[in-house]
């Protein structure tokens, strides 16, 4: 069965961190999905099969126009496509899917992320300040300071709304704030384990670490959502 595909055109780029870019692009139809899903970018090649990659927009939904944060990796099909992308280009798209949403805007929420994982957790803390009442918290780690995407926006968001507290945990750099792991900081942030819903994002070992940890912590299994991703690339991460 051929594939459901829409065409999106680059209006524009901009490099967010050394290896992070975010694209705003504006797609040929109205675009509907639930903020923390994902699209996919599908790179047609001649001589073998389609690339197909998820991506999650950073955006909310709005008419046809969308936000994507791309990480490049070195020999990454998809992420590499992208990055020699420029604006006016076009890039073709499916339609959106994902199970990683906001499930209670006025609940106690809890999104603990690394890496682009931050991308469905950009969207549901968003999505979550656009309802009044509720609480979050947004555990956010990186490597170093100068990886951590969206920094200026989630300050911002955390200076304006006083229902929302940010934390950045870093794994490769000495600072002020938090070092290490964001499963190992997770209690020194958040008081209740019984009450509220836990969002994880980030490649499949923090996935699997941080969901453990929350068990250990009280977390019920069906308060948990996560997803994990870029599986080809962890050996690369840890190295
Ligand atoms: C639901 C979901 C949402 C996602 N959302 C985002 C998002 O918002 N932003 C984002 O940046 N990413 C996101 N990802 C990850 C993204 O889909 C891709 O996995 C990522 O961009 C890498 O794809 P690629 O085609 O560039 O790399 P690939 O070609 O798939 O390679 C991945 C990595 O593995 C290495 N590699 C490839 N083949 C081999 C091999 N044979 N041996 C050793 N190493 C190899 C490559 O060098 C590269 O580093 C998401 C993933 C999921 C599952």
């Amino acid at each position: 069965m051929a594939l459901d595909t829409f065409s999106a055109e680059i209006l524009s780029i901009h490099q967010m961190t050394p290896r992070v870019k975010q694209y705003v692009l504006r797609a040929e139809r109205a675009l509907s999905y639930q903020p923390g899903q994902h699209t996919c970018i599908v790179l047609p090649r001649e001589d073998e099969r389609d690339a197909i990659r998820p991506y999650t927009a950073v955006s909310l939904p709005n008419d046809n126009q969308l936000a994507l944060a791309i990480k490049r990796y070195e020999d990454g099909t998809v992420s590499g496509y992208m990055d020699e992308r420029t604006v006016g280009d076009t890039i073709t798209l499916i339609p959106f899917k994902g199970n990683l949403y906001l499930n209670d805007p006025e609940g106690a929420n809890v999104f603990l992320s690394t890496g682009t994982g931050i991308t469905p957790m950009i969207a549901m803390v968003r999505d979550f300040l656009s309802s009044p009442g509720g609480h979050a918290t947004f555990i956010f780690g990186e490597r170093t300071q100068e990886d951590l995407m969206y920094r200026e926006t989630l300050d911002l968001l955390a200076t304006e709304h006083d229902n929302l507290d940010v934390v950045y945990v870093l794994s490769h750099e000495d600072w002020d704030g938090p070092t290490g792991h964001v499963q190992d900081h997770v209690d020194d942030y958040v008081d209740d384990f019984t009450a509220g819903d836990f969002y994880v994002c980030g490649v499949p070992q923090m996935v699997v670490d941080t969901e453990e940890r929350l068990l250990e912590l009280g977390v019920a299994d069906d308060r948990l959502f996560s997803e994990g991703w870029e599986a080809g690339a962890v050996a690369k991460e840890e190295e």
